[in-house]
């Protein structure tokens, strides 16, 4: 089957171009969520910032209540372990259920839009496009074909490696644990230990529940996790009891080399293209706006991927300041120091 437009992968980046392509393309999103994450969302704090909130609202969406969920976060905890310092900060995150809210956005692709559910197994280049194998929900491989390819398939992208081996952005494993909460607390904490990792963790609570997790690096990472989690247990801070979940997956932690668009029929978004925040790691306000910015590439005069990689140079701009900051961040010194006399409040 022939397409103009293949975009591979349904999350926010995805989602977002598909409901927003213009007509005149005959458009396939192909998205294998069902299978990679076995029914489960894909593993998130599912935490709206307020930058992805004011681009749902210029896209005219309202986040239907079904989808939130308690407690809704007001404050930002941030904890250096070893110094015992704190700093709150006054933050609105919406508190979502990230799998209801992908499927929320997806629901909204256009009339030109066909959805196939499955994953992408390979993608190969020749002189009339491109074709793409899918391995569907049962087994059974499809293949289809098209003039330009989306990669929004996030943080591992067979896109990326696929068409651009050489692009291999930094990435770092994140895992995370559920466990059972007492009470809702509203807020969310950002917790430092650089023996546990040179990122950051978080915990936050989501419909009685308690979501502990962090970045680490990718060897010894599950190591890591449980050694932050013993400290600290030890040192009071928390009383975690048995998980009753743990997640895992790659999440692309950019430097300036790492943020690629793309070219020449191929364009990247969200996390494929490195467009997730160095010292967060929130990253869906990112998908939302390099999905919103490719799909009116494609309705500009010109190609499409020059068009958007000169609409998403503001956003690279964006990402760069976040990595100055997380360079500042992630140094015990000077995060010790701005925690103290309170920059950032
Ligand atoms: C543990 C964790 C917590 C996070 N918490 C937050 C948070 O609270 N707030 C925030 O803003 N950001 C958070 N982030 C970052 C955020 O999740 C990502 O940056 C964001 O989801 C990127 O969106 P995306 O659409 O680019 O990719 P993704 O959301 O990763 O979506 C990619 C989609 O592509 C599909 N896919 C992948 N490979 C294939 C394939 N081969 N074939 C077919 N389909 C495929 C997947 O099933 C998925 O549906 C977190 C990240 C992690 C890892």
């Amino acid at each position: 089957m022939k397409y103009d437009i293949i975009v591979i992968g349904g999350g926010p980046a995805g989602a977002t171009f598909a409901a927003n392509a213009p007509k005149k393309y005959k458009v396939l999103l192909i998205d294998g969520h069902k299978i990679k994450y076995k029914g489960n969302g894909k593993p998130c704090g599912g935490l709206i910032s307020p930058d992805a909130q004011k681009l749902l609202k210029q896209l005219g969406y309202e986040i239907p209540a079904e989808i939130l969920t308690d407690p809704q976060i007001p404050l930002v905890k941030t904890i250096d372990i070893d110094s015992r310092v704190t700093l709150d900060c006054a933050r609105n995150y919406i508190n979502v259920d990230r799998a209801a809210f992908d499927e929320w956005l997806r629901s909204k692709a256009a009339d030109n839009v066909e959805t196939v559910f499955g994953i992408c197994s390979d993608i190969k280049r020749d002189e009339h496009g491109f074709s793409v194998c899918v391995s569907g929900e049962n087994g059974d491989i499809s293949e289809y074909r098209s003039e330009w390819i989306v990669g929004a398939d996030g943080a591992d992208s067979i896109v990326r490696r696929k068409l651009f081996p050489n692009k291999k952005p930094r990435k770092y494993t994140a895992i995370q644990q559920w466990f059972n909460a007492e009470k809702d607390e509203p807020f969310y904490s950002c917790i430092f230990d650089k023996t546990a990792t040179d990122r950051c963790m978080w915990s936050l609570f989501k419909s009685g529940k308690m979501i502990f997790g962090g970045a680490f690096p990718q060897e010894n990472s599950r190591k890591r996790f449980e050694g932050a989690k013993k400290k600290l247990q030890m040192h009071a801070w928390y009383k975690f009891g048995e998980p009753i979940f743990t997640e895992a997956c790659t999440v692309v932690c950019p430097r300036a080399k790492d943020l690629y668009c793309g070219e020449n029929k191929v364009i990247l978004l969200g996390e494929a293209a490195g467009f997730i925040s160095a010292s967060s790691f929130e990253g869906i306000s990112y998908a939302i706006k390099s999905g919103k910015l490719a799909a009116e590439a494609f309705n500009c005069y010109g190609k499409p991927e020059k068009t958007y990689k000169r609409m998403a140079f503001i956003l690279k701009i964006k990402l760069m300041v976040k990595m100055i900051k997380a360079a500042l961040m992630f140094n015990s010194f000077f995060r010790i120091f701005a925690m103290k006399i309170g920059i950032g409040k």
